[in-house]
């Protein structure tokens, strides 16, 4: 057994970002200027994007999103009961209704026969998450939305890198928001990007620096006026040049640390794989995964112990893990204000009693891996339903 714990998701953080953000707290620029600009292109770039707006974090991209396109009170947003709180929490900030739909059993993305089925008058977008870094079915999503005229939102806080019948996620001209939080596949610390087309990224920068009518660093920088107008009571969304100077030499190293996790999810699958006790992750033909998290399902009656317990002993092994995700519709908040009943999302509510997240960054080593692989064999083995001989 190791004999040091080993974190579920460590940031990777090298000399080139350390001396970026020297350089940058050397250059008399702290908060939004030349660095986030340059982020904001580099990532635009890199994602095939129209254009791309640096934020705070995703929260604030999907709140921004809903905020530009003008969703709020009685209107209603489809989304996954199998995302974080900060995806559904956007449209309770926007006054709108949350309208959750079921999960495909088989990449737990959003169903689109359940989206198409949940559409009625007052609905306006849909937010579809790629879950796990797995894109969701966007041309049967785009299909929807565009018949029944609503909007595609797509949360992108897992999908940083994957693509779509070859395109990347965040090249259409829709919203699309990603986060930079330190346990995702990019990281600034805190941060997020909301990528889309320029009349929306116009109305987002507006309303991510408080509704201001031009920008402050373009009020500080030389030449800059003094004067500036509020032409709507906008919000305090911006990134700031340190965590931007993060986030480009994340950008420089990302394809190598993308490598590195499918190189270390190749190793988990051929070692699950054969596994009776083990569901493993899918990726379906024609998509790239981002591989944000490594997600594997206990299969019931091959195993004496729980989940809760298979988790328990895992740590106990030095082994960090996670559970991605405890379902919206079981949180009190949501449970009490929308009555929703745990067995409303079937396929969320069961994936999520069997499911857990195994340690997966690119700053693994070689023995972390075998570490991982070693403990849940062991914890398989030992947990065994014992079967009758012949
Ligand atoms: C991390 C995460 C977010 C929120 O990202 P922040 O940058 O922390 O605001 C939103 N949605 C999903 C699915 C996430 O995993």
């Amino acid at each position: 057994m190791r004999d040091t714990f080993l974190p579920f998701a460590p940031p990777l953080i090298g000399e080139e970002e350390i001396n970026e953000v020297v350089d940058t707290l050397k250059s008399g620029w702290l908060t939004t200027g030349p660095k986030t600009r340059k982020f904001a292109e580099q990532f635009a770039t890199y994602t095939q994007a129209p254009g791309a707006l640096t934020v705070s974090s995703c929260t604030a991209a999907l709140h921004l999103s809903l905020v530009a396109l003008e969703i709020g009170p009685g209107d209603e947003v489809i989304t996954t009961p199998l995302t974080f709180a900060a995806s559904v929490n956007v449209i309770e900030h926007a006054g709108a209704k949350p309208v959750l739909v079921d999960v495909e059993a088989d990449t737990l993305n959003i169903d689109p026969v359940a989206v198409e089925a949940a559409i009625t008058p007052a609905t306006k977008a849909i937010i579809a998450v790629h879950y796990a870094g797995h894109p969701v079915e966007l041309d049967a999503l785009r299909k929807i939305a565009a018949d029944h005229n609503v909007h595609l939102i797509e949360d992108a806080a897992h999908a940083i890198g994957a693509s779509y019948k070859g395109e990347p996620v965040g090249s259409g001209s829709n919203p699309a928001c990603f986060s930079f939080y330190a346990t995702k596949n990019l990281t600034t610390g805190e941060g997020g990007m909301l990528t889309g087309d320029d009349a929306l990224l116009e109305r987002a920068r507006q309303l991510s620096l408080h509704g201001m009518s031009r920008e402050a660093w373009s009020r500080y920088a030389a030449g800059g006026k003094w004067a500036y107008d509020i032409v709507a009571p906008g919000f305090k969304y911006n990134m700031t040049d340190i965590q931007a100077a993060l986030g480009i030499q994340q950008l420089n190293r990302f394809e190598s640390m993308q490598q590195r996790r499918a190189d270390i999810v190749a190793r988990y699958q051929l070692a699950f794989g054969g596994n009776a006790a083990l569901q493993t992750p899918v990726t379906r033909d024609h998509v790239t995964h981002a591989w944000h998290l490594y997600v594997i399902r206990l299969n019931e009656g091959e195993l004496t112990i729980d989940r809760n317990q298979f988790i328990e002993e895992i740590n106990g092994r030095n082994i960090g893990t996670s559970v991605h995700f405890i379902p919206i519709h079981i949180h009190s908040y949501y449970a009490r204000k929308y009555g929703w009943q745990p067995d409303d999302f079937p396929v969320a509510l069961s994936n999520y009693g069997r499911m857990l997240s195994l340690p997966l960054s690119p700053r693994m080593s070689d023995q972390d891996v075998e570490d991982v692989i070693d403990a849940v064999a062991a914890v398989t083995a030992a947990a065994a339903p014992r079967k009758m001989a012949g």
